[in-house]
């Protein structure tokens, strides 16, 4: 339990620090997802799953390497699964087995950090039933592996990093969001010691759900880190701008840090009421998991909202780097985009770069679709929240006594 609220701690630190997403927590999630999946089928199949898994998971420690967890597939028609589509390799599937390993066929979507990874962790998308046994595959491919390709996804404002124009891409050190891939795999060969599931498709519902869990609580983390951020940004435009006294200002600005804390809160409480799973691994509490990252698909965007309704207008109409440096113009640039008279215009047009690179494009498409849409952790909520719980609760104190219920009116 202490190593998953240190974790909440580290994931907040390191968005303080990049200002986007940093990419490990992915592999890291699906680590301890597949650690303790592997430990129950082993357990109930008599496989030698968790062993495999152990020797790589040493070697991935030692090498101290990065891994992408893979887990969303393309899934074609959405109203067909994954063994009833048109074309088979919208589900990633097993082609081939071999006596030494499997040959594995499809693609993985929207994979954070995939291009910065050395090793990529293929797990099943969603809960499968026996007629997909072949997209029940849980394997480990390095990213050099023959039939592997990566498709960088175009971001927000990756031009202005391509032109070199520092301060305009806001945040000169880091990227956008988590250089996000497509990865296809096209008949890749996995050797038998780096397969951790073949068709045990009873466990593949399992397997997302604590993938999911783990890491549906990091979000308080990570994106308060950068909640922290933007908040600390807007407080200095608005000491650069002359307003930070303000009191509607010092209002909206607690209003951010108040939001920001309340994620915070919720991984700290996902971490400190998490419980073993039978392997011994700690795993979130999986429903405060999803109320978190349900909250984050809010809250990070009332953060933004309230950071663009301090910052201004002029984030909208900023003249480019190049303007700023010209010998013609850049001393209107200067003078008209100056605050008070003691901190340089160049400090409001930075701070000004870095709301607009924060506030924008595919930061907050993240907030709202990484680790699950918010209508995955809807579903999770009803499912878990126990209704007919509350709902003996509620007859109790309204005195209402347990009664038989006629089946027609059950229905009802
Ligand atoms: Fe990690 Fe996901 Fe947060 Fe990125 S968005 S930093 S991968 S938890
Ligand atoms: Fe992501």
């Amino acid at each position: 339990m202490d190593d998953l609220v240190k974790k909440v701690k580290l994931l907040r630190a390191l968005g303080q620090k990049t200002g986007t997403c940093f990419q490990r927590c992915v592999g890291w999630d699906g680590i301890n997802a597949v650690y303790s999946v592997a430990y129950e089928m082993d357990r109930k199949n008599k496989t030698d799953y968790l062993e495999r898994f152990q020797k790589w998971l040493t070697y991935i420690q030692e090498e101290n390497l990065m891994v992408v967890g893979a887990m969303t597939d393309p899934k074609g028609d959405r109203s067909r699964g994954p063994a009833e589509q048109a074309d088979p390799d919208q589900y990633v599937h097993i082609v081939e087995r071999r006596p030494d390993g499997v040959v594995i066929r499809g693609a993985k979507l929207h994979m954070t950090g995939g291009v910065n990874s050395h090793e990529i962790l293929v797990m099943p998308t969603t809960a499968l039933d026996e007629k997909a046994k072949d997209y029940a595959v849980v394997c480990a491919i390095p990213v050099n592996a023959p039939g592997v390709t990566m498709i960088f996804g175009r971001q927000t404002g990756d031009d202005r990093r391509d032109r070199k124009e520092r301060i305009d891409s806001g945040k000169p050190s880091f990227g956008a969001v988590g250089g996000e891939a497509v990865i296809a795999f096209e008949d890749v060969f996995v050797p038998k010691e780096r397969v951790f599931m073949d068709g045990e498709t009873e466990f593949t519902g399992l397997l997302v759900y604590r993938f999911a869990a783990h890491h549906r609580a990091n979000y308080g983390g990570c994106k308060t880190g950068l909640i922290d951020v933007l908040t600390g940004a807007v407080g200095y435009l608005t000491q650069i701008q002359g307003t930070g006294k303000a009191s509607h200002v010092r209002d909206k600005i607690t209003e951010m840090i108040h939001l920001g804390e309340t994620l915070y809160s919720s991984s700290i409480a996902c971490a400190a009421e998490g419980t073993p799973t039978p392997s011994g691994a700690f795993l979130v509490d999986t429903m405060l998991a999803n109320v978190c990252k349900q909250n984050v698909t809010r809250y990070h965007f009332e953060v933004a909202r309230l950071a663009v309704d301090l910052a201004g207008g002029f984030l909208a109409t900023l003249p480019s780097e190049y303007d700023l440096k010209n010998e013609n113009i850049g001393h209107l640039v200067k003078k008209y985009f100056s605050g008070v008279a003691e901190i340089p215009a160049e400090d409001r047009i930075k701070i000004g770069r870095l709301i607009e690179a924060m506030t924008g494009g595919t930061a907050l498409v993240e907030s709202m679709h990484g680790a699950g849409s918010p209508q995955a952790q809807r579903v999770m909520i009803l499912r878990e929240g126990n209704l007919d719980k509350k709902i003996q609760l509620a007859k109790a104190l309204a005195g209402i006594p347990p009664r038989r219920v006629k089946k027609a009116e059950a229905r009802a």
